[in-house]
């Protein structure tokens, strides 16, 4: 399963170089083909802020309620990596990539 690049129309990208490309902000991955840089776009944005803050609030909220170093490890460091792992896993199967606007 191949992601089209937005520049030249070819499917170019694996899902592996694809979730590596990063978000709106970063300066992208180049097409293997065309050498021009691709992001992920809007939908991978909103859900990575999504998961963000949810993996904040969940973080905070065990702050306040760990009884035990385990539970606090638990609860304050998983939620973030959880995170991480699905934004990128999203980033990898899921929406299109769209020209990168930064500059390097
Ligand atoms: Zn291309």
């Amino acid at each position: 399963m191949m992601h089209v690049c937005p520049h030249c129309g070819e499917k170019t990208f694996s899902p592996w170089l694809k979730a590596r490309c990063g978000g709106m902000s970063s300066v992208g991955k180049p097409c293997p083909k065309c050498g021009k840089r691709c992001v992920n776009g809007k939908i991978s944005l909103a859900l990575h802020t999504v998961l963000s803050l949810a993996g904040l609030v969940l973080i905070i909220y065990n702050y306040f309620t760990f009884n035990s170093p385990a539970e606090f490890l638990l609860g304050g460091v998983l939620p973030f990596v959880l995170a991480q792992v699905i934004g990128f896993v999203f980033d990898m199967f899921f929406c299109r990539l769209i020209e990168a606007i930064k500059r390097e």
